[in-house]
């Protein structure tokens, strides 16, 4: 089976993940002339109009494979946290169709994704995204992550993905993907997606328990005050980065190396007097005992209650 949507549109959704520079070389590759007073939209029509048809076959031949997985390796990077945007909520709003709807976030803006891929739209599945690539039919970071949970949920089997190709370690590294229902009501279910290798899934079995930090070191140390009803709480935010996180020990000989998790980064909230007990600067290399907790505000992993701040 292949592809049943033509060179010419399919090329059309691809070069709409190229930026301006990128779609210049391509007319100065094909030798392309008259190009540069076009803007990037009316330049991708431009360049798909002067290809002749064997040449819009080697363009696909040459790039298809670059441009698809990078827009995927957006998406894994989307799902882990590692990107300036991450998913905020999947909705499946309508199951019998398939119809899923996932909104992210990013510092200052959020992006809506629509998409339903079912056996009679697989040729090219119905997609709606407010991102400029996903606006126009391309295949954007956002459809990928939306693919996935298409993907998870049972929609369709990957066998009949012949849209697009696919990144040869695609099936491997999909399995490291999972998804679990966060509420399901009559009308609704959410769902959140996450990578099983992340840090702070790995870190998730220490939740709630008593734990220690080895070797972070503070990159950042910011300085809270909250008053509740009058009542002012003064404290520190610390960012702990690179260091191992284990279950807080009784004994020393009850220490086990192979127990420990490395993490790349963890908050703990640092009283304002164990914070000038320990004198904490930036830099500094240190361990803590403290309760893991999911807080919800700061959105990440903090120690709380912290005891026993060591300098290395
Ligand atoms: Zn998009």
């Amino acid at each position: 089976m292949s592809r049943k949507i033509s060179d010419e549109v399919y090329l059309k959704y691809l070069l709409l993940s190229l930026n301006k520079d990128e779609l210049k070389e391509i007319c100065r590759a094909f030798n392309i002339k008259g190009f540069s007073k076009f803007g990037k939209e009316d330049l991708t029509n431009f360049l798909i109009d002067s290809l002749a048809e064997e040449e819009v076959a080697e363009l696909l031949k040459e790039r298809e494979m670059n441009i698809i997985s990078r827009e995927i390796n957006r998406a894994f990077n989307i799902i882990r946290g590692d990107e300036r945007e991450s998913v905020q909520n999947i909705k499946i709003i309508n199951p019998r169709e398939h119809e899923i709807e996932i909104k992210f976030k990013g510092f200052r803006w959020t992006n809506e994704l629509y998409l339903s891929i079912k056996d009679t739209n697989i040729f090219d599945p119905e997609r709606i995204c407010e991102c400029r690539i996903g606006s126009a039919g391309g295949f954007c970071p956002h459809f990928w992550v939306g693919f996935m949970v298409s993907l998870k949920k049972g929609f369709f089997d990957l066998k009949n993905w012949t849209t697009t190709k696919l990144p040869k370690d695609f099936g491997k590294r999909i399995k490291n993907i999972q998804i679990s229902t966060i509420s399901k009501d009559k009308s609704m279910e959410q769902l959140r997606i996450f990578d099983v290798t992340s840090d702070d899934v790995r870190l998730l079995k220490f939740l709630n328990s008593r734990t220690t930090v080895y070797d972070g070191t503070v990159t950042d140390l910011e300085f809270k005050e909250d008053d509740f009803q009058g009542n002012i709480t003064r404290y520190y935010i610390a960012t702990l980065k690179n260091g191992k996180l284990g279950p807080q020990i009784k004994k020393k000989s009850d220490f086990n190396e192979n127990e420990l998790e490395e993490f790349e980064e963890i908050k703990a909230r640092i009283s304002e007097k164990k914070h000038i007990d320990a004198y904490l600067k930036v830099g500094d290399k240190i361990s803590l005992n403290g309760s893991l907790t999911k807080d919800n505000f700061l959105d990440a992993l903090v120690l709380k209650r912290v005891t026993k701040i060591q300098k290395k």
